[in-house]
């Protein structure tokens, strides 16, 4: 069904952080192990993301910050500065 859908193409246009707040909430996971929304002020949710599910090939374990008001997430490489 080509152009019947009103350019849904713009998927990838959902709301993210800013990179100001990305290192704001990267420092303060880093920090404390947990990172507050800088737009809804409220606790993110952390969850660990196995590696080479995302088709990369390498292990690598990451962090997703999710904020369950604003929808808005952040994903870290747990890994900090270890990269051989
Ligand atoms: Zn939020």
């Amino acid at each position: 069904m080509p152009g019947d859908s009103p350019s849904d193409d713009a998927a990838g246009e959902r709301a993210q952080y800013t990179e100001p707040e990305l290192q704001g909430i990267r420092a303060a996971w880093a920090a404390v192990g947990e990172a507050t929304c800088p737009r809804c002020g409220v606790r993110m949710q952390s969850r660990a993301i196995g590696g080479g599910s995302f088709g990369l090939g390498y292990a690598r374990r990451r962090t997703w910050l999710l904020c369950s008001r604003c929808r808005r997430s952040a994903i870290f490489d747990e890994a900090r500065g270890t990269r051989t």
